[in-house]
């Protein structure tokens, strides 16, 4: 991919996002296609969807995880002294690998909580960039997990769909009674 983006100021100029936290409904909705109108939107989003996922500090978000029912995921697998920026607006993918991978996933919307995942390890997503270019990429790696994570966020799915019920609710349940004790000041 070389539609390579400056990484926002982190000198805070940019306004962080809300994270919404599972369980919640947008996390479960099928995402709209961004459409010609959703121009000023998306193009407002983008920066500020990057300083909330490097502040958090993630690898990837999806719209609907800042509350946004869009299809537009922002993704970095880079260091931190070597960011690798990219928003994929209308991503999809469009070939995957026989060949599986199994990485440990976590999500910014599920806080603390991680489980293993066994997903294709290539794929070729399609994607139109911030400029309005349709684009492909050959992912593999860590960022073939990303991306495969973010456009099933854009589905209503999380990581943890992919677990058994017995595993999903353990970690659920978890997650919801951590919140508990973090809203009520750890009593
Ligand atoms: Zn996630």
């Amino acid at each position: 991919m070389n539609d390579l983006l400056t990484p926002p100021a982190a000198d805070g100029s940019v306004d962080l996002l809300r994270i919404v936290i599972a369980p919640s409904a947008i996390l479960k909705t099928k995402c709209r296609a961004v459409g010609a109108g959703d121009d000023d939107a998306v193009r407002a989003l983008i920066p500020r969807m990057f300083a909330t996922m490097y502040k958090a500090p993630g690898i990837g978000l999806a719209a609907p995880q800042v509350g946004e029912n869009l299809r537009l995921i922002v993704v970095d697998v880079g260091p931190e002294d070597k960011r690798q920026p990219y928003a994929l607006i209308n991503p999809e993918v469009v070939a995957a690998s026989d060949e599986t991978s199994t990485r440990e996933e976590g999500c910014l919307s599920l806080p603390n909580q991680f489980a293993d995942i066994t997903r294709p390890s290539v794929v070729k997503v399609r994607y139109v960039d911030q400029a309005g270019a349709r684009r492909e990429v050959d992912a593999d790696g860590l960022l073939a997990t990303c991306l495969q994570h973010e456009i099933d966020h854009l589905n209503g799915i999380l990581f943890v769909d992919h677990l058994s019920m017995l595993k999903r609710n353990m970690i659920m349940r978890r997650l919801v009674k951590e919140q508990r004790e973090k809203r009520d000041g750890g009593r």
